[in-house]
């Protein structure tokens, strides 16, 4: 398949880890086209550090990782999504490293790290800290082996389409700024995350929430667009990115300090710096608040970690560091919170299939469930390993239920246009409104605001027609489905957390949140 066809018999939208490995799933079932609205190495996978969880060592157990997600999602994983996670995951692992992946060794055994919340070393790792960026690289060389699977990158979906109920086809802006349709027998959005809702985030630009926009449009259920978990660790300096500084820093011993050099999280947690993240965000953002310093952050230290040993396992960390003049072995590393992971998403059962027909989704972009109101380090990668592959699995069944059909029409509205000059100063205005009220301390007053704000953009973005106005229009609409979901929590689980009601309400809310359309309710 060369170039952008009419139809295909499978549209995937989003070529990271969810997205690839849906898209070689699929294969055997017809023809496959996967979407970037980027290059394909922009994307959260391509950034991930860390690593990637799995019981696969000898002093591990799948009960023990279902036991770690369970505690860290707070009452509102879905134990049998997470139990499809954990027990499906050392496949999926085991498979990659057959197509080429090359996790981190010691001679020949699998070097496995620690992260927060976990109770085991668990975590595989690549290059030290670049296991995304070497999981895409084996997944996309495994795709491109395969001759039925096409991935054209810079084609930006702007939307379903969909007859009767049934998904059976996508809008976009092609690579060439021009509007096409493509019709499918199923599409899976794959299409990441939403970082860039808040000011600051570790997610690259790609990560607008185009997936969970588009799926609300065409009338599918989202879920748990309340829980966004804020990473605890971000460089902060002024005019460099948010660059994440990753959990396993603080898994090898990385203390946090506060501006008057102390250590403070003993404070907060018995596992001190290991502590979940919403614990360590929360008690960052406090000890912020206590220094009454204009321009606030504390420090991440490592200085009394062994340095060769720092430079070898975190060599990414260590140069991007360097480049701003901070040597992470002898230097205090200044640092603030930032949005990092959506919980939420496309709501989805344990197949990926959502409440439309014909339309699945995966990754980031999905609500499976597995994690709950706070997701365990390192579970992200995996999950979407597990059910992209799944979500592949099940479309195939979709062929025999429809037969792609071009219409032959393409839209009008969607192109590449003039620059809208004011629409960077929106995304900004969304940006700082739901960083100061939807963010990692709420409270009612502050997500009223937010709602009427962002809902004062709507006439301003009803009808966008460049790639970077739909950006803005599906920030806008994320937004208020975040905004919407978190004023209607009243209580405070896992990485959602209100001044005005700090505990938990399990009587009422040890449910999921459920958008679609107008109506919202706890299922
Ligand atoms: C800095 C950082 C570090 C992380 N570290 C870890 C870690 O160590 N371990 C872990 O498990 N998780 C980690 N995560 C989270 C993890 O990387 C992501 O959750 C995961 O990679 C998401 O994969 P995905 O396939 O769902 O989406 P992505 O990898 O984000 O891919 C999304 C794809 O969708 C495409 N797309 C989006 N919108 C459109 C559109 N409108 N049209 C066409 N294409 C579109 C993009 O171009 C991209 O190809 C990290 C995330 C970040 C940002």
């Amino acid at each position: 398949m060369k170039g952008l066809p009419a139809e295909t018999d499978f549209v995937v939208i989003g070529a990271g880890v969810a997205g690839l490995r849906a898209a070689i799933e699929l294969v055997e079932a017809g023809r496959v086209l996967v979407l970037a609205k980027r290059e394909v190495t922009n994307s959260n996978t391509q950034y991930a550090q860390g690593g990637i969880a799995a019981a696969l060592s000898d002093e591990d157990e799948v009960t023990l990782h279902l036991q770690d997600t369970l505690i860290a999602g707070d009452g509102l994983c879905n134990p049998e999504a997470v139990k499809v996670l954990v027990e499906e995951g050392p496949e999926r692992i085991e498979e990659l490293i057959a197509w080429g992946t090359h996790f981190d060794r010691n001679g020949t055994k699998l070097v496995f790290g620690r992260e927060g919340a976990h109770s085991r070393n668990r975590i595989l790792h690549a290059q030290g800290d670049s296991t995304g960026r070497e999981i895409l690289r084996a997944l996309y060389a495994k795709a491109k082996t395969l001759k039925n699977i096409s991935v054209l990158e810079f084609e930006f979906s702007t939307g379903l389409e969909a007859q009767n109920g049934r998904v059976t086809g996508i809008s976009l802006i092609s690579e060439k700024g021009l509007p096409e349709e493509v019709a499918c027998s199923a599409a899976l959005l794959a299409t990441g995350g939403m970082g860039q809702l808040y000011r600051n985030t570790t997610n690259p630009d790609v990560a607008t929430g185009d997936g969970v926009a588009m799926a609300f449009r065409a009338g599918a259920e989202v879920s748990d667009m309340e829980f966004i978990q804020f990473h605890p660790t971000a460089l902060y300096l002024k005019k460099a990115p948010r660059f994440l500084l990753s959990e396993a820093l603080r898994g090898e011993g990385a203390y946090l300090r506060n501006i008057e050099l102390d250590r403070f999280m003993g404070k907060y947690h018995p596992m001190g710096e290991l502590a979940p993240r919403d614990v360590v965000a929360r008690a960052i953002v406090h000890e912020m608040e206590v220094s009454h310093a204009k321009d606030p952050f504390v420090y991440l230290d490592l200085t009394h970690l062994n340095a060769a040993k720092v430079q070898k396992r975190f060599p990414r960390i260590y140069a991007t560091c360097m480049q701003h003049n901070i040597d992470i072995t002898e230097d205090l590393i200044p640092i603030r919170p930032a949005a990092h992971y959506s919980m939420g998403g496309v709501r989805t059962d344990l197949e990926g299939r959502t409440s439309l027909a014909g339309l699945y989704a995966a990754g980031e972009a999905a609500a499976t469930g597995v994690h709950g109101a706070n997701r365990l380090a390192s579970n992200s990668l995996l999950e979407g390993l597990v059910y992209g592959a799944r979500a592949g699995k099940a479309m195939r069944a979709e062929l025999k239920e429809t037969k792609p059909k071009a219409s032959g029409q393409k839209k009008a509205t969607s192109q590449n246009g003039p620059v809208d000059a004011g629409i960077e100063e929106i995304i900004a205005q969304i940006q700082d409104l739901m960083w100061n009220d939807v963010g990692i301390v709420r409270t009612r007053k502050g997500m009223q605001n937010a709602i009427s704000r962002l809902e004062e953009l709507s006439p301003r973005l009803g009808h966008p027609k460049t790639r970077r106005t739909y950006e803005a229009a599906n920030l806008q609409l994320a937004g208020l489905l975040v905004a919407r979901s978190a004023l209607a929590r009243e209580e405070s689980r896992g990485a959602h957390y209100r001044i005005d009601y700090p505990g938990h309400d399990d009587k009422k809310f040890l449910k999921h949140s459920l958008v679609k359309g107008e109506s919202l309710k706890f299922v």
